[in-house]
């Protein structure tokens, strides 16, 4: 079951001082929370890290100067509905706009939830042919919304669908189902998704309470079956913006055998600001997870550019160019830094 505006109201998780503005936010923004998550939060803790992400707060109705109705310029990038091409070798594929719950920071909160729910026959139709017509697509991500609320039958129908096109490489999925509504990862779910080609899944994690036995059980299953898991987290303040709480998440997952794929940097969506931290302090957190985990343990932190440039890493450089010596300067894990020589081609011998 999923808890509505209202249900969370009466669950009690909801302050009664709160009722309005949650209601007010539900006018603009779509609110579900999943029975499992809504399980997760304590209502003794003012800031859950839980309750931050699922229960809406009135501080989404303030819109930032900076902030983008959509942020990452997808539009911008879309041939035809369903489909956004923005690096030339591979494309994200929508086939859904719902989620099992909404993330209070999504960067597709303008339309995640909102009608049309999913395209048409004829617009999938439409959106497999564009992938076909054009041979340097090597990868389709599918994402939305979530996929993975889409059942088992109509996920097959894609997958199949997109395994028969001959120059795809790689089918991706990126959800958040495994970790918030873990039951939905039947059998019937996973024998959809096995085909031919590479089927990879990314699952959304932020907290590393989120990694309950039923969300690695469900990782599980999926990993059991051959499916290769990677884990992407969002940076929000309040909720993870410490190294000590990344790291605790970070070794969950790798302990889980899913490989931290990104770090985001929390995009500029309509009424996040409360999410956002500093790029400096990103950095700082990120500089700090270096020297505490292994290599498997560190996602890429990476920024999505606003108006649709794509992604880019913004980690510390440990390395800068010296130029009294003409080599290198090389900071290691303690920031004590060493010189490294110059280039071949810089060699003044
Ligand atoms: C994030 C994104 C991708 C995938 O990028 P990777 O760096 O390959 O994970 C592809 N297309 C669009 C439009 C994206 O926003």
């Amino acid at each position: 079951m999923t808890l509505r505006t209202d249900d969370l109201i009466a669950s009690g998780l909801v302050a009664p001082a709160r009722r309005d503005e949650i209601r007010r936010v539900a006018e603009r923004f779509s609110v579900a929370v999943t029975e499992e998550m809504a399980a997760l939060i304590d209502p003794g803790h003012p800031n859950d890290p839980i309750a931050a992400q699922f229960l809406p707060s009135g501080a989404e109705l303030t819109t930032a100067s900076e902030e983008l109705a959509d942020p990452i310029g997808d539009q911008r990038w879309s041939p035809v509905p369903g489909i956004v091409h923005r690096y030339p070798d591979r494309v994200l594929l929508k086939p859904t706009v719902l989620c099992p719950l909404y993330c209070r920071f999504c960067f597709r909160r303008e339309t995640v939830g909102k009608r049309p729910a999913m395209l048409h026959q004829a617009e999938l139709q439409s959106a497999y042919d564009y992938i076909r017509q054009r041979p340097e697509i090597w990868e389709v991500i599918v994402t939305g919304g979530d996929p993975f609320v889409l059942g088992p039958r109509r996920l097959g129908c894609i997958v199949r669908a997109l395994d028969a096109i001959a120059h795809l490489g790689v089918i991706r999925f990126h959800t958040r189902v495994p970790i918030v509504d873990p039951r939905r990862i039947t059998a019937p779910l996973i024998s959809a998704l096995s085909v031919e080609k590479a089927l990879w899944v990314v699952v959304h994690a932020n907290h590393p309470r989120e990694l309950t036995p039923a969300a690695r059980e469900a990782v599980a299953r999926l990993l059991r079956s051959g499916i290769p898991v990677l884990a992407q987290t969002v940076l929000l303040r309040g909720v993870n913006d410490d190294a000590a709480v990344l790291e605790a998440l970070f070794r969950g997952l790798v302990a889980m055998r899913v490989k931290p794929y990104y770090l985001h940097h929390a995009d500029l969506a309509p009424g996040t600001s409360h999410f956002r931290t500093g790029i400096r302090k990103g950095q700082c957190i990120v500089r700090d997870l270096r020297g505490r985990v292994s290599g498997l343990c560190q996602p890429s932190y990476v920024l999505d550019i606003p108006g649709g440039y794509g992604k880019v890493p913004i980690a510390p450089a440990a390395i800068n160019h010296d130029r009294a010596s003409g080599g290198w300067v090389v900071a290691d894990r303690d920031g004590v830094c060493h010189a490294y020589p110059p280039d071949p081609e810089d060699r003044e011998d």
